[in-house]
């Protein structure tokens, strides 16, 4: 019978200049050539006792592990330090991958850490699946790669958490994610409830004028308030506070609404979009010692 090989892990696969000195057979019998001393160095149990039956003493020798062929080859690769790029594997193989590295004894912090293949291979599955990578990087303490799953979870409401997802999330990950999204609602509140501040009064434009811009002003934060959440973009924001709203203000209040518009799509630009440890961490979008202005939304919607 014909041997089917790894394209990749074949017999004249080099590392340096040493030649391959173990078969790797997955369940589906593929073949995959590997140097011992690389993938024992990457497992802190001899791969569960897979590598102890065969000294190393031996030419060469062949092992069945009970991987598929595809498990195996993202594992090797993620060992080798492969790229995985040109290998379009659907994230229930890598989820099957990471399974069986925790079997193997094989650290997922060192695999899948920032700039790793196997990192990327995961961070390759967000926008179609984020909360499950979400949810495995929370379950294996995968901090970096939770921070870029968290970025796909800003439309996500907490109260569709179900009691499964809150399991598998830990108490620690379930708060960040709770923090994230409750922190980034509240600092938009604040950052758009803040009117412009008020020029000194000249002939043309006093306190009355300055009550009208903040009447303008009010109804427009509404519906970021209203209607956005976490997930609202600085785009979104400029095109609320357009500057055609204040056409009949005069020329140095439109001066002061084009700047403080200008900072708070700033403060909102720099606002984290990911989960922090420590939830202060949020508040440096805000500037210091504001003070929240009781906005009149009743009022400002008629
Ligand atoms: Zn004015």
């Amino acid at each position: 019978m014909t041997e089917t090989t790894s394209t990749v892990f074949h017999r004249y696969c080099l590392l340096g200049d040493e030649s391959p000195d173990t078969i790797l057979i997955s369940t589906d019998e593929v073949h995959f050539y590997v140097h011992r001393k690389q993938i024992m160095g990457a497992s802190d149990s001899l791969w569960a006792g897979l590598l102890i039956s065969s000294p190393e003493s031996l030419p060469s020798s062949s092992l069945h592990v009970t991987e598929y062929a595809p498990t195996l080859e993202i594992i090797l690769r993620s060992i080798y330090r492969l790229s995985l790029e040109d290998y379009s594997a659907t994230l229930e193989t890598v989820l099957a991958a990471i399974n069986a590295m925790k079997m193997h004894g094989i650290s997922l912090k060192s695999h899948i850490s920032p700039g790793m293949p196997l990192f990327n291979a995961l961070v390759d599955k967000l926008p179609s699946a984020p909360l499950e990578v979400y949810c495995v990087a929370a379950e294996n303490d995968l901090f970096e790669l939770a921070c870029e799953a968290s970025k796909y979870l800003l439309h996500m409401s907490m109260s569709s958490v179900t009691d499964v997802i809150a399991l598998r999330l830990g108490h620690l990950y379930l708060r960040m994610l709770f923090d994230l999204l409750s922190e980034r609602t509240r600092i938009l509140q604040r950052l758009v409830i803040q009117p412009p501040p008020q020029h000194p009064p000249t002939a043309l434009c006093g306190s009355d004028e300055y009550r009208g811009l903040q009447s303008a002003w009010s109804k427009m934060a509404c519906t970021p308030i209203l209607s956005g959440g976490p997930d609202t973009s600085v785009e979104m924001l400029r095109a609320t506070f357009n500057s055609d709203n204040f056409l009949n203000s005069c020329p140095t209040c439109v001066q002061f609404i084009n700047r403080h518009v200008e900072d708070v799509l700033s403060r909102w630009s720099t606002t984290p979009n990911t989960i922090c440890r420590n939830p202060m961490d949020f508040r440096v979008a805000l500037p210091s010692q504001q003070v929240t202005p009781q906005l009149d939304i009743s009022s400002a919607m008629v």
